[in-house]
């Protein structure tokens, strides 16, 4: 395993995340991978700070290219960061998941989709996106599908690859419309993911294309 993930959000999200304007879904998966994140968490309260300050500015001008330069700047002005082994936090469970199970994993009620994936559909107040974890068997493959909208992952256990690369606990990923993959977890443990859609998958194969009008998205 990896001291720290090696996918992040990207800096437009983590800005999104930190000034609250993120939709439910979307922010409790960035806050998962923040609490696994030094980097992250350490941007996301920066940006806090900053954001705070513009709020205290009386010029109400628009935030311009050259204020963003500014901030960025400053950003590299902090101390360098330190990955130790707070990063870590192995096998925890970020705080926002334990609330949205409200119980543990062998309390949840799965869904199995063949023999590899079961799914557990999460409520989040999130009228717009469905956030379910996804547990696939060590070595399990989850059949190649398009996405029809946008897909966050966050890893929480285990691994898995697919045709870009590896991914491991804490990694996180945006899918975009349009993008077509086939995970396959880790051979040497299960792998267990948070992901956020809002839209539903999109089967490519003959196998499951069938399934496609069946996939509705599970929201609220
Ligand atoms: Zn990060």
């Amino acid at each position: 395993m990896k001291a720290m993930p090696e996918f992040h959000p990207d800096l437009d999200l983590v800005t999104e995340y930190a000034a609250g304007t993120l939709p439910l879904a979307q922010s409790a998966c960035v806050s998962m991978h923040v609490s696994l994140c030094v980097q992250c968490r350490h941007l996301a309260a920066q940006l806090s700070v900053l954001g705070a300050a513009l709020f205290e500015e009386l010029d109400p001008a628009p935030v311009g290219d050259a204020q963003l330069d500014a901030v960025l700047a400053r950003l590299d002005e902090e101390a360098p960061l330190k990955y130790g082994t707070s990063a870590r936090l192995a096998g925890a469970v970020p705080a926002i998941l334990q609330r949205l199970m409200s119980g543990d994993l062998s309390d949840l009620s799965w869904q199995a989709i063949g023999r590899t994936l079961r799914i557990s559909y999460l409520k989040t107040g999130d009228p717009d996106h469905e956030l379910a974890l996804y547990h696939i068997r060590a070595g399990g493959r989850i059949p190649e599908h398009g996405h029809r909208g946008s897909e966050m992952t966050l890893v929480l256990a285990g691994g898995f690859s697919d045709a870009d690369g590896s991914y491991d606990r804490g990694d996180f990923l945006l899918r975009r419309p349009g993008d077509v993959h086939a995970p396959t977890a880790l051979q040497s443990e299960d792998c267990i993911c948070v992901a956020v859609l809002d839209a539903p998958l999109q089967f490519t194969g003959w196998k499951f294309r069938w399934m496609n009008p069946f996939l509705k998205l599970r929201t609220g």
